[in-house]
């Protein structure tokens, strides 16, 4: 059965509303669309954990920094809600542009500190244009939980930080990557890697993963990082924007893995920006 699709939210709030007076627990899914399996494993958790299920799909012009990315990003509304169709969501929510931020629209959400490294560093505005919209994603569609993938980890802990300091009482549940057979973490993006560079994309990962085994086995960051630029470059990635081990509460820099922390990496292949992320945590 294909779930509802609601654009308009007060035919949204009805249906929250509702819910929320018969006491059920409501989890939301925010996404840009373009629906995999990453997304469709958050759906999955949504539906373990809570009564309601609402998935969100809005490409949020906001969060993007260049207007050609934005065009660019892959919209697949119809394969997405018949791939939702299988996973008993209540609603899919899909507001338009102008819902989302009509001409009078002020209001900006933004976060110190965590937002100031990594993506954020490298992408202005992009985390105040995510905080903005899941914050009002949270009010359009009354969440109790929100389900966000460790995909984008930096997004998550941003998330945590603005449901605990404003109090929006919603419970945020981070959920691990989906990857690809070969260690490609999914992403809507991976649609537009040519199939000569898809090749090469893996190197991401594994380049993560050596660096963990170099850090259990007590060797510096430091090193490990050089050597795995190099790989990456090696592999044709033309820019490796950050490659940093971070500490997963503040994010802040770390040489050794002996807090829970996390390896965070961004690299351009072929035009295409790839994040990726794994634990780091010393056993
Ligand atoms: P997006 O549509 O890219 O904004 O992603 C929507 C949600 O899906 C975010 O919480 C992402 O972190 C999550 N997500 C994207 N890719 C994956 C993946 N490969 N595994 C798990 N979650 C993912």
């Amino acid at each position: 059965l294909k779930p509802p699709i609601i654009r308009n939210l007060s035919e949204l709030h009805a249906l929250w509303s509702s819910w929320r007076m018969d006491g059920e627990t409501i989890g939301v899914v925010p996404t840009m669309g373009a629906l995999h399996d990453g997304h469709l494993s958050l759906v999955r958790a949504a539906k373990a954990r809570c009564a309601r299920v609402i998935v969100t799909i809005f490409v949020n012009p906001k969060q993007f920094n260049s207007p050609l990315d934005y065009e660019n990003y892959p919209r697949t509304e119809e394969e997405d809600a018949q791939k939702l169709s299988k996973y008993g969501v209540d609603a899919i929510g899909v507001p338009t542009g102008s819902i989302m931020y009509p001409p009078a629209f002020s209001t900006t959400v933004s976060i110190k500190g965590l937002t100031d490294v990594l993506c954020g560093a490298h992408r202005p505005g992009h985390f105040d244009g995510v905080a903005t919209v899941v914050t009002k994603l949270f009010g359009q569609t009354g969440a109790t939980h929100a389900f966000f993938g460790e995909k984008d980890f930096q997004q998550l802990q941003v998330v945590r930080r603005l449901s605990e300091d404003l109090n929006l009482w919603v419970d945020v549940i981070g959920c691990p990557t989906i990857r690809e057979e070969d260690g490609l973490a999914m992403s809507s993006r991976n649609l537009l890697i040519s199939d000569r560079a898809r090749v090469k994309a893996p190197t991401l990962h594994q380049a993560l993963t050596r660096i963990a085994t170099g850090l259990a086995a007590g060797t510096p960051f430091a090193e490990l990082k050089s050597k795995a630029v190099a790989e990456i470059t090696r592999a044709g990635f033309t820019e490796v924007e950050y490659l940093d081990l971070r500490a997963n509460d503040d994010l802040r820099p770390l040489e050794r893995a002996n807090v829970p922390s996390r390896l965070l990496v961004a690299a351009w292949l072929a035009g295409v920006r790839l994040i990726d992320n794994i634990d780091a945590t010393a056993p």
